[in-house]
Protein backbone atom coordinates (compact mmCIF):
# COMPACT_ATOMS: atom_id res chain seq x y z
CA UNK A 1 0.00 0.00 0.00
CA UNK A 2 1.39 3.53 -0.46
CA UNK A 3 2.23 5.43 2.55
CA UNK A 4 0.10 7.48 3.84
CA UNK A 5 0.52 11.07 4.28
CA UNK A 6 -1.67 13.62 6.71
CA UNK A 7 -1.26 16.86 7.52
CA UNK A 8 -2.04 19.30 10.71
CA UNK A 9 -2.85 22.60 8.83
CA UNK A 10 -3.52 25.52 11.30
CA UNK A 11 -3.98 29.05 10.79
CA UNK A 12 -1.14 31.29 13.35
CA UNK A 13 -4.25 33.59 14.24
CA UNK A 14 -4.49 32.96 18.17
CA UNK A 15 -2.44 30.26 20.44
CA UNK A 16 -3.61 26.61 20.42
CA UNK A 17 -6.44 25.14 22.33
CA UNK A 18 -6.96 21.41 23.03
CA UNK A 19 -9.14 20.95 19.79
CA UNK A 20 -6.34 21.87 17.74
CA UNK A 21 -4.16 19.22 19.83
CA UNK A 22 -6.89 16.59 18.98
CA UNK A 23 -6.59 17.92 15.50
CA UNK A 24 -3.07 17.58 15.44
CA UNK A 25 -2.79 14.08 17.25
CA UNK A 26 -5.59 12.71 15.61
CA UNK A 27 -3.58 13.42 11.85
CA UNK A 28 -0.69 11.96 13.39
CA UNK A 29 -2.17 8.96 14.89
CA UNK A 30 -3.65 8.37 11.09
CA UNK A 31 -0.45 8.80 9.93
CA UNK A 32 1.81 6.88 12.06
CA UNK A 33 -0.63 3.85 12.99
CA UNK A 34 0.62 2.84 9.20
CA UNK A 35 3.98 3.87 9.26
CA UNK A 36 3.12 6.80 7.48
CA UNK A 37 4.38 10.69 7.27
CA UNK A 38 2.94 13.37 9.13
CA UNK A 39 3.37 17.32 8.22
CA UNK A 40 3.27 20.80 9.47
CA UNK A 41 1.52 23.39 7.39
CA UNK A 42 0.96 27.02 8.32
CA UNK A 43 -2.23 28.54 6.55
CA UNK A 44 -1.28 32.25 7.04
CA UNK A 45 -2.90 33.82 3.84
CA UNK A 46 -5.32 36.33 6.12
CA UNK A 47 -2.44 39.10 6.45
CA UNK A 48 -4.51 41.18 8.97
CA UNK A 49 -4.98 37.94 11.31
CA UNK A 50 -1.89 36.38 11.24
CA UNK A 51 1.26 36.88 13.32
CA UNK A 52 4.85 35.53 13.00
CA UNK A 53 4.69 34.75 17.05
CA UNK A 54 1.67 32.62 16.39
CA UNK A 55 3.09 30.47 13.97
CA UNK A 56 6.54 30.29 16.57
CA UNK A 57 4.07 29.46 19.35
CA UNK A 58 2.60 26.65 16.83
CA UNK A 59 6.00 24.95 16.30
CA UNK A 60 6.28 25.14 20.28
CA UNK A 61 3.70 23.85 21.24
CA UNK A 62 3.07 20.76 19.19
CA UNK A 63 6.63 19.64 19.89
CA UNK A 64 5.69 20.26 23.32
CA UNK A 65 3.12 18.35 23.25
CA UNK A 66 5.55 15.60 21.52
CA UNK A 67 4.47 15.79 18.35
CA UNK A 68 7.22 15.58 15.23
CA UNK A 69 6.53 16.67 12.06
CA UNK A 70 8.59 15.36 8.90
CA UNK A 71 10.81 18.11 6.60
CA UNK A 72 9.92 21.57 5.89
CA UNK A 73 6.68 23.69 7.03
CA UNK A 74 5.38 24.75 4.22
CA UNK A 75 3.80 28.00 4.54
CA UNK A 76 0.95 29.83 2.38
CA UNK A 77 1.99 33.42 2.25
CA UNK A 78 5.34 32.24 0.62
CA UNK A 79 3.24 30.72 -2.07
CA UNK A 80 0.80 33.59 -3.14
CA UNK A 81 2.10 33.62 -6.50
CA UNK A 82 1.36 30.02 -7.01
CA UNK A 83 -2.26 30.51 -6.14
CA UNK A 84 -2.54 33.72 -8.55
CA UNK A 85 -1.44 31.35 -11.36
CA UNK A 86 -4.16 28.69 -10.60
CA UNK A 87 -6.38 31.50 -10.58
CA UNK A 88 -5.33 32.75 -13.68
CA UNK A 89 -5.37 29.18 -15.10
CA UNK A 90 -9.56 28.69 -14.18
CA UNK A 91 -9.63 31.96 -15.43
CA UNK A 92 -8.06 30.78 -19.00
CA UNK A 93 -10.88 28.41 -18.49
CA UNK A 94 -13.58 30.26 -18.51
CA UNK A 95 -14.53 29.47 -15.21
CA UNK A 96 -14.04 33.16 -13.12
CA UNK A 97 -15.25 36.56 -12.70
CA UNK A 98 -14.47 39.05 -11.09
CA UNK A 99 -17.33 40.23 -8.26
CA UNK A 100 -16.96 43.90 -6.56
CA UNK A 101 -20.02 43.08 -4.09
CA UNK A 102 -19.94 43.89 -0.42
CA UNK A 103 -20.78 41.86 2.69
CA UNK A 104 -23.84 43.91 2.63
CA UNK A 105 -24.55 44.17 -1.09
CA UNK A 106 -25.12 40.24 -0.42
CA UNK A 107 -27.21 40.48 2.47
CA UNK A 108 -28.84 43.11 1.13
CA UNK A 109 -29.60 41.10 -2.58
CA UNK A 110 -32.73 39.34 0.09
CA UNK A 111 -33.72 35.61 0.44
CA UNK A 112 -30.56 34.34 -0.63
CA UNK A 113 -30.60 31.00 0.07
CA UNK A 114 -28.41 29.49 2.94
CA UNK A 115 -25.33 27.56 1.97
CA UNK A 116 -23.10 25.25 4.28
CA UNK A 117 -20.84 28.57 3.96
CA UNK A 118 -23.94 31.43 4.46
CA UNK A 119 -25.58 32.87 1.85
CA UNK A 120 -25.27 31.51 -1.33
CA UNK A 121 -23.90 34.20 -3.52
CA UNK A 122 -26.92 35.44 -5.85
CA UNK A 123 -24.08 36.06 -8.54
CA UNK A 124 -25.09 39.96 -8.98
CA UNK A 125 -21.91 40.26 -10.97
CA UNK A 126 -21.88 37.02 -13.04
CA UNK A 127 -24.61 38.91 -14.92
CA UNK A 128 -22.13 41.81 -15.60
CA UNK A 129 -21.03 43.01 -18.97
CA UNK A 130 -16.99 43.12 -20.31
CA UNK A 131 -17.84 46.42 -20.16
CA UNK A 132 -19.56 47.03 -17.28
CA UNK A 133 -16.09 44.89 -15.28
CA UNK A 134 -13.65 46.75 -17.02
CA UNK A 135 -15.26 50.30 -16.22
CA UNK A 136 -15.19 48.80 -12.26
CA UNK A 137 -12.09 47.37 -12.68
CA UNK A 138 -10.33 50.74 -14.07
CA UNK A 139 -12.66 53.32 -11.44
CA UNK A 140 -10.23 51.04 -8.60
CA UNK A 141 -13.35 49.22 -7.02
CA UNK A 142 -11.95 46.59 -4.65
CA UNK A 143 -12.95 42.96 -6.31
CA UNK A 144 -12.69 39.16 -5.54
CA UNK A 145 -12.46 36.48 -8.14
CA UNK A 146 -15.31 33.99 -8.09
CA UNK A 147 -15.88 30.55 -9.51
CA UNK A 148 -18.37 29.76 -11.42
CA UNK A 149 -20.07 26.73 -10.12
CA UNK A 150 -22.47 26.01 -12.62
CA UNK A 151 -20.17 26.09 -15.62
CA UNK A 152 -17.65 24.49 -13.52
CA UNK A 153 -19.68 21.38 -12.71
CA UNK A 154 -21.11 21.18 -15.99
CA UNK A 155 -16.45 20.91 -16.89
CA UNK A 156 -16.52 18.10 -14.56
CA UNK A 157 -19.76 16.14 -14.35
CA UNK A 158 -20.26 13.69 -11.53
CA UNK A 159 -17.46 13.63 -8.71
CA UNK A 160 -17.16 11.39 -6.00
CA UNK A 161 -14.59 11.01 -2.58
CA UNK A 162 -13.77 8.71 -0.32
CA UNK A 163 -14.85 9.47 3.65
CA UNK A 164 -12.72 7.00 5.03
CA UNK A 165 -15.77 6.12 7.70
CA UNK A 166 -18.61 6.82 5.95
CA UNK A 167 -17.72 5.74 2.09
CA UNK A 168 -18.42 6.94 -1.21
CA UNK A 169 -19.72 10.43 -1.04
CA UNK A 170 -21.13 12.18 -4.03
CA UNK A 171 -20.35 15.57 -4.20
CA UNK A 172 -22.44 18.36 -4.36
CA UNK A 173 -20.32 21.66 -4.68
CA UNK A 174 -23.40 23.08 -6.16
CA UNK A 175 -24.66 23.79 -2.35
CA UNK A 176 -22.30 26.27 -2.18
CA UNK A 177 -22.54 28.36 -4.95
CA UNK A 178 -19.89 30.53 -6.48
CA UNK A 179 -17.50 30.45 -4.15
CA UNK A 180 -14.56 33.22 -3.70
CA UNK A 181 -11.06 31.79 -5.21
CA UNK A 182 -9.01 34.94 -4.73
CA UNK A 183 -10.29 37.68 -1.97
CA UNK A 184 -10.29 41.38 -1.78
CA UNK A 185 -7.30 41.54 0.13
CA UNK A 186 -5.87 38.33 -0.98
CA UNK A 187 -4.76 36.52 -4.34
CA UNK A 188 -6.43 33.11 -2.84
CA UNK A 189 -8.93 31.76 -0.60
CA UNK A 190 -8.88 28.67 1.94
CA UNK A 191 -10.60 26.74 -0.87
CA UNK A 192 -8.14 27.40 -3.99
CA UNK A 193 -4.44 27.19 -1.24
CA UNK A 194 -6.00 24.19 0.63
CA UNK A 195 -6.89 22.14 -2.36
CA UNK A 196 -3.16 23.30 -4.35
CA UNK A 197 -0.98 22.33 -0.78
CA UNK A 198 -2.82 18.92 -0.01
CA UNK A 199 -1.96 18.01 -3.74
CA UNK A 200 1.76 19.87 -3.43
CA UNK A 201 2.87 17.77 -0.55
CA UNK A 202 1.04 14.89 -1.72
CA UNK A 203 -1.22 14.32 1.01
CA UNK A 204 -2.86 11.00 1.08
CA UNK A 205 -5.42 11.09 3.73
CA UNK A 206 -6.94 14.52 4.71
CA UNK A 207 -7.92 14.40 8.20
CA UNK A 208 -9.99 17.64 9.46
CA UNK A 209 -13.02 18.68 12.26
CA UNK A 210 -16.61 17.97 11.01
CA UNK A 211 -17.26 21.64 10.84
CA UNK A 212 -14.40 21.46 7.40
CA UNK A 213 -16.66 18.17 6.27
CA UNK A 214 -19.22 20.29 3.97
CA UNK A 215 -15.92 21.89 2.31
CA UNK A 216 -14.81 18.90 0.76
CA UNK A 217 -17.48 18.82 -1.96
CA UNK A 218 -15.89 22.26 -2.79
CA UNK A 219 -12.16 21.08 -2.92
CA UNK A 220 -12.94 17.70 -4.99
CA UNK A 221 -14.28 19.75 -8.27
CA UNK A 222 -11.11 22.36 -7.65
CA UNK A 223 -9.52 19.06 -7.89
CA UNK A 224 -11.07 17.98 -10.98
CA UNK A 225 -10.50 21.65 -12.55
CA UNK A 226 -6.74 21.68 -11.68
CA UNK A 227 -6.20 17.74 -12.32
CA UNK A 228 -4.98 16.66 -9.01
CA UNK A 229 -5.71 12.99 -7.65
CA UNK A 230 -8.27 12.90 -4.75
CA UNK A 231 -6.87 12.31 -1.32
CA UNK A 232 -9.01 9.77 0.97
CA UNK A 233 -10.94 12.00 3.87
CA UNK A 234 -11.48 11.06 7.24
CA UNK A 235 -12.82 13.94 9.70
CA UNK A 236 -12.69 13.94 13.57
CA UNK A 237 -15.39 15.32 15.98
CA UNK A 238 -15.01 18.71 17.43
CA UNK A 239 -14.31 19.26 21.23
CA UNK A 240 -16.88 20.66 23.46
CA UNK A 241 -16.39 22.75 26.43
CA UNK A 242 -18.57 21.58 29.86
CA UNK A 243 -21.52 23.44 28.42
CA UNK A 244 -21.07 21.44 25.16
CA UNK A 245 -20.39 24.78 23.24
CA UNK A 246 -17.29 23.92 20.74
CA UNK A 247 -13.75 25.07 21.52
CA UNK A 248 -12.87 28.11 19.46
CA UNK A 249 -10.26 30.80 20.22
CA UNK A 250 -12.90 33.50 19.60
CA UNK A 251 -14.13 32.12 22.70
CA UNK A 252 -10.78 32.24 24.27
CA UNK A 253 -10.63 28.43 24.90
CA UNK A 254 -8.68 27.47 27.12
CA UNK A 255 -4.64 26.95 25.80
CA UNK A 256 -2.08 24.43 25.80
CA UNK A 257 0.23 27.15 27.05
CA UNK A 258 -1.71 27.83 29.93
CA UNK A 259 -2.40 24.51 30.44
CA UNK A 260 1.48 23.54 30.19
CA UNK A 261 1.76 27.01 32.27
CA UNK A 262 -0.26 25.75 35.41
CA UNK A 263 1.72 22.38 35.52
CA UNK A 264 -0.19 19.97 33.34
CA UNK A 265 2.35 17.54 31.58
CA UNK A 266 2.35 17.01 28.25
CA UNK A 267 0.67 13.49 28.94
CA UNK A 268 -2.22 14.98 30.54
CA UNK A 269 -2.76 17.43 28.40
CA UNK A 270 -2.62 14.10 25.98
CA UNK A 271 -5.15 12.70 27.20
CA UNK A 272 -7.45 16.00 27.73
CA UNK A 273 -7.56 16.19 24.26
CA UNK A 274 -8.48 12.57 23.68
CA UNK A 275 -5.37 10.54 23.25
CA UNK A 276 -4.22 8.72 26.52
N1 LIG B 1 -6.59 25.73 8.21
C1 LIG B 1 -7.82 25.05 8.51
C2 LIG B 1 -8.25 25.42 9.93
O1 LIG B 1 -7.47 25.94 10.69
C3 LIG B 1 -7.69 23.55 8.40
C4 LIG B 1 -7.35 23.08 7.03
C5 LIG B 1 -8.22 21.95 6.53
O2 LIG B 1 -8.26 20.88 7.13
O3 LIG B 1 -8.88 22.11 5.57
O4 LIG B 1 -9.37 25.23 10.30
Amino acid sequence: MANVVTRFAPSPTGYLHLGHAHAALFAEREARSQGGTFLLRIEDIDRTRCRPEFETAIREDLTWLGLKWTGEVRRQSDHLHAYRDLVAMLNGMGLIYPCFCTRADIASAGNAPQGPDGPIYPGTCRALTHEARAKRIAGGNAYALRLDMAKAIAQTGRLTWRDLDAGEVVATPEEFGDVVLARKDTPTSYHLSVTHDDHLQSITLVTRGEDLRAATHVHRVLQALLGYPTPDYRFHPLLTDANGRRLAKRDHAETLRSLRDSGKTPAEVRALAGFS
